[in-house]
């Protein structure tokens, strides 16, 4: 998943993906909508979400904090390449961003270009080495196909109590796969590349990929959330592409999650998830 669902090597993952729901249905599309609530204008949420469909610049949102990102936080060099663990880039903060500008919606289409090339479905920004909340997603994985959601500083309010396994990989560990614990679905708020609020319910793969790429935007990577037995199985394989350093914090416990330092333990990790995972 992409930050990767990889796939080619997955066809489980191909099967739901062709089976999903578009996730921003447009209603001439013919597609169920999922349940949405709009926060901005009453522009269709599809041209929205979707990558270039808007030249308008809404207001940023009320400063929370003055630590947003900056133009050098920003700046990046396509082609873009994907950061691969135990890169700390993958455990450093993102920034939100308050900036809507060209540079950001360019940063958008070169990360679809290289999530599409190395067949993800979803990638986040400090994956491609820009540590900043922004996501982008497709579940349909293929360029051309399904729906090109952005997604910037997105927040999950609600977190289903049920929790489902589902097989994910990442394209920041090429070729580990594994089944990961997470909530069926949940509801987040977000701006799309405008600026514009979005706030929408996912649940199926939609939910998958973006809890997926948020965590990444947390810091936090998929075996973070693999039960004891599940990361066993993949040790070999993790020990492969990480440091002997980083894989002692990594298995310290048996469940990574618990491990994490305390800015990491949010609501939405250590809320949804508790401590099984
Ligand atoms: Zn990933």
């Amino acid at each position: 998943m992409a930050a990767g669902l990889r796939l080619h090597l997955c066809p489980r993952l191909r099967a739901f993906a062709a089976a999903s729901r578009p996730l921003f249905a447009t209603s001439h599309s013919g597609a169920i909508p999922l349940p949405l609530r709009r926060a901005g204008p009453a522009m269709p949420l599809a041209a929205r979400a979707r990558r270039g469909l808007s030249s308008s610049t809404a207001a940023a949102p009320p400063a929370e904090d003055d630590d947003f990102a900056t133009a050098a936080d920003l700046r990046f060099e396509p082609p873009l390449q994907v950061v691969k663990y135990p890169d700390p880039i993958l455990r450093a903060r993102n920034k939100r961003v308050n900036t809507f500008d060209t540079n950001l919606r360019t940063l958008a289409d070169e990360m679809f270009d290289v999530m599409y090339k190395t067949d993800g479905m979803g990638l986040s920004a400090p994956q491609v080495g820009v540590n900043v909340q922004l996501m982008v997603f497709n579940p349909a994985g293929v360029k051309g196909e399904g729906e090109e959601i952005v997604l910037v500083n997105p927040v999950v309010y609600k977190s289903a109590k049920r929790l489902l396994p589902f097989e994910e990989g990442c394209l920041s560990f090429p070729g580990i796969y594994a089944n990961v614990m997470r909530p069926e679905s949940v509801k987040i708020e977000a701006q799309d590349i405008t600026g514009a609020k979005i706030k929408v319910k996912l649940s199926g793969l939609p939910a998958r990929v973006f809890q997926h790429e948020f965590d990444h935007l947390l810091g936090i990577l998929f075996f973070d959330r693999m039960t004891t037995d599940v990361l066993e199985s993949v040790r070999e394989e993790l020990k492969g592409c990480s440091s002997p350093s980083l894989y002692t914090f990594m298995c310290g416990k048996g469940c990574v999650l618990n491990n994490l330092p305390p800015e990491a333990q949010t609501p939405h990790s250590a809320g949804a998830y508790g401590t099984g995972t």
